[in-house]
């Protein structure tokens, strides 16, 4: 059985959990009775009382890879790993090979992407140096927004570029470091990587991007900050009523653990435990919006070489939203900032708020389902072809027993993985990709 039709459970609705009857139908919400009346059929699912069901977890960064980097990982095994993740919607990055920063790459992206993906996906658009193809890809509305590379702000096109797309209130979702400070740090040993890739350029390039804005009188809340790493970077992001996200990764490694090698070479780098400790204070008091994975797998091959060569990710998708649990478990955070951080903020920063990131009449029936006495220690991929996850051996309290895609169960505990997910221009339906 993958197509539920009824759910019985506790579920998280209007900021608190309550035992509801959830009714689906086309993928839909169709609607929610209080209480578990019982019913019969082969499509029902009903939960037992150390379940709950959240709102749908959305990653915004992911890099599901494929093409010729399929070596990494495919857009079926990315989108496995992350419904065994409980992740229901991904948005990958355009870091592709080919890039995804064209209407043709982007169109046949979402063309393949129909047939292999296990979770729904979305994709951002790179910048391209020919302003017309900007045109085409912003008026497609195929796009979640632009993701802005550091190397993208000494384009002499940068400015024009980003006008186009803020004309159309496209989300602008950047990497906040400058091109100067990356290339400076490449001749920097591991552990020390944080001190050239600084926290002053991170401010610089977000101030820039900002005052392009600002110029054109663009909606403020149109400016995402991706994986910030720093305390001071939030406040900033803050003060130009933008929006932000961190990665696990920053929460649970530090600059020690990179000293280690390649396997914790991550961009931007690992912090010192000091600025770690106030990202925990941003993330559980309300300063930080969403949480993403930046899953960014690699091979052990990859991995191995020297410290200047290896490639910079890591591959968390799988463990990331358990081990983000395990802080509701032990009464770090609430539940509530924890949906807050998974699935409503990010469908609010996407735009996405009429279908996803909450349970409710009308919203789409993508649940993340978890059981609250499991438990569970990190050991490597389960469905991911990276080497590595960066926090093997880790326990984690709360287990992922289910996610379900509109009403499609994509993964469940002890079963496996299906493929359920569609492209979100399809599932809007604001245009079909061809
Ligand atoms: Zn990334």
């Amino acid at each position: 059985m993958n197509l539920i039709e009824i759910i019985q459970g506790r579920a998280f609705v209007n900021n608190k959990l309550m035992n509801i009857t959830i009714y689906v139908r086309d993928g839909l919400v169709q609607k929610i009775e209080l209480g578990s009346v019982p019913k019969i059929g082969s499509k029902i699912l009903k939960l037992p009382l150390n379940y709950i069901i959240l709102p749908g977890i959305i990653d915004m960064h992911v890099h599901f890879r494929d093409w010729e980097l399929s070596y990494k990982e495919t857009l079926s095994s990315g989108t496995a790993a992350a419904a065994y993740g409980g992740v229901v919607l991904g948005v990958d990055m355009p870091n592709t090979i080919p890039p995804l920063n064209s209407l043709s790459t982007i169109e046949r992206r979402l063309h393949e992407a129909k047939n292999s993906i296990h979770i729904d996906y979305w994709i951002y658009s790179g910048i391209n140096q020919d302003l017309k193809e900007i045109d085409k890809i912003v008026r497609s509305r195929y796009v979640a927004g632009f993701k802005i590379y550091p190397e993208d702000l000494s384009l002499s096109i940068f400015e024009k570029a980003l006008k186009i797309i803020l004309a159309h209130n496209m989300l602008i979702i950047l990497h906040p470091e400058t091109h100067m400070s990356v290339e400076k740090c490449v001749f920097f040993d591991l552990g020390s990587r944080y001190v050239c890739r600084s926290l002053a350029s991170m401010i610089e390039s977000a101030m820039y991007v900002a005052s392009i804005m600002r110029s054109v009188g663009a909606d403020r809340k149109s400016l995402h900050l991706t994986h910030t790493t720093y305390y001071d970077l939030i406040l900033v992001a803050k003060d130009l009523g933008a929006t932000c996200d961190t990665c696990m990764h920053y929460l649970l490694l530090n600059s020690d653990n990179e000293e280690y090698g390649c396997r914790y070479k991550v961009n931007p780098p690992l912090i010192p435990q000091v600025e770690q400790l106030k990202i925990l204070k941003a993330l559980v008091n309300g300063l930080i919006n969403a949480i993403t994975t930046d899953h960014a797998p690699h091979t052990l091959q990859d991995k191995m070489l020297p410290p200047m060569m290896c490639p910079s990710g890591i591959a968390s998708i799988e463990y990331a939203f358990r081990l983000l649990f395990t802080y509701v478990i032990r009464g770090i955070m609430s539940l509530t900032r924890y949906v807050e951080l998974t699935s409503r903020n990010p469908a609010l920063i996407l735009g996405l708020e009429h279908l996803w990131g909450s349970i409710e009449e009308g919203k789409l029936a993508s649940f993340t389902i978890i059981d609250t006495k499991g438990y569970g220690r990190v050991n490597g991929p389960q469905y991911s072809k990276a080497c590595c996850v960066g926090f093997e051996g880790r326990e984690y309290e709360g287990e992922i027993a289910m996610t379900v895609v509109r009403g499609c169960i994509a993964y469940e505990r002890g079963v496996g993985v299906h493929k359920c997910g569609s492209v979100v221009p399809l599932i809007t339906k604001l245009k079909s990709p061809t």
